[in-house]
């Protein structure tokens, strides 16, 4: 079958941003809810970090920032410091439950690869016998040459439709499911505390990651912030925390969050060249 060339897509623009098309996906925060986070999520961190300078017992300092009795904006302050000074450990103290619902399998396979400080429980192909197992459309292709697009929803179509058959005819759920499409839809429960949460933010969120994991980390972000803008302040695309971007693929700059960190040596390398040729040394302070 002929279709119309498809235009190739330009290496390196910019990934449209994949919120703004519905993709029928959910995540919705599960546990905590925003008394829960307001009244101790900040006090636990802050008891974590003041531990580590204070004769206090941990107990102590919690009551304390519990109460009201230490200005929340300092316990704030405390904490946005250590969290920028990379002590991880003290924001694994608290942690996220979220639904997310109705995401493909090529997204879960990505998500679930993340492995420190992160639990997951799947929607099983092996005990759900699908009746109307549904199905992710790329925007892509929703945007392609109908011809193209007709061919691709026949063959998820036909895809499914074996799979019932297979179902009726006695094969196992667990065999059956072997024909599924990575576009089938699925569940999970991920449950992360914060440090896992930066970390896996900073690299979905980023504008090199896939467009569909890109989105659902876009709704996670929503979702903190509903209960916290503080705590979600710093889900953010790793390269606005490390103050440059270090993805080989963003050489040229297209994505323009932050300079590239070749370019921003190349940078420092110039102007140590024309100290020096000034007669001074660049202080490394
Ligand atoms: C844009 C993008 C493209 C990708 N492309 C590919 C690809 O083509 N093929 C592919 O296979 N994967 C790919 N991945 C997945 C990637 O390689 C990681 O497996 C995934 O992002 C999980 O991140 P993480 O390794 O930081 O693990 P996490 O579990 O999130 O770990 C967090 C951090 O804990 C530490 N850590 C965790 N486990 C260990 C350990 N065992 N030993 C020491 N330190 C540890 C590390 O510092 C790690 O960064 C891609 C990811 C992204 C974001």
């Amino acid at each position: 079958m002929t279709t119309e060339a498809t235009p190739a897509r330009d290496k390196t623009a910019i990934p449209k941003n994949p919120g703004r098309r519905e993709l029928g996906m959910k995540a919705t925060l599960l546990f905590p809810d925003r008394d829960i986070v307001d009244r101790f999520y900040v006090p636990l961190i802050y008891t974590a970090c003041r531990t580590c300078y204070s004769e206090l017992e941990p107990d102590e300092i919690f009551r304390r920032a519990v109460d009201g009795r230490i200005d929340p904006a300092k316990q704030q302050k405390l904490i946005q410091g250590v969290i920028e000074s990379g002590h991880g450990s003290t924001i694994e103290h608290i942690v996220f439950t979220f639904g997310i619902s109705g995401v493909s399998r090529t997204l879960s396979h990505q998500l679930v690869r993340h492995r420190a400080g992160v639990a997951f429980d799947q929607q099983s192909q092996r005990y759900v016998t699908f009746k109307g197992a549904s199905t992710m459309l790329p925007t892509s292709l929703a945007e392609a040459d109908p011809t193209l697009r007709e061919r691709y929803e026949d063959q998820i179509a036909g895809s499914l439709e074996l799979y019932g058959e297979m179902v009726a005819a006695g094969i196992p759920g667990e065999d059956a499911r072997f024909v599924f499409p990575n576009a089938t839809r699925t569940n999970l429960v991920m449950t992360t505390n914060l440090r896992a949460l930066i970390h896996m933010s900073g690299l979905r969120l980023c504008t090199m990651a896939q467009w569909e994991i890109r989105r659902l980390f876009q709704l996670i972000r929503h979702e903190i912030f509903t209960v916290s803008p503080f705590l979600g302040s710093f889900l953010a695309p790793k390269c606005v925390a490390l103050g440059y971007c270090d993805e080989m693929g963003n050489r040229d700059e297209h994505c323009p969050i932050r300079p590239h960190k070749d370019n921003v040596l190349g940078a420092w390398a110039d102007k140590a060249k024309a100290a020096r040729a000034a007669g001074r040394e660049l202080s490394v302070r």
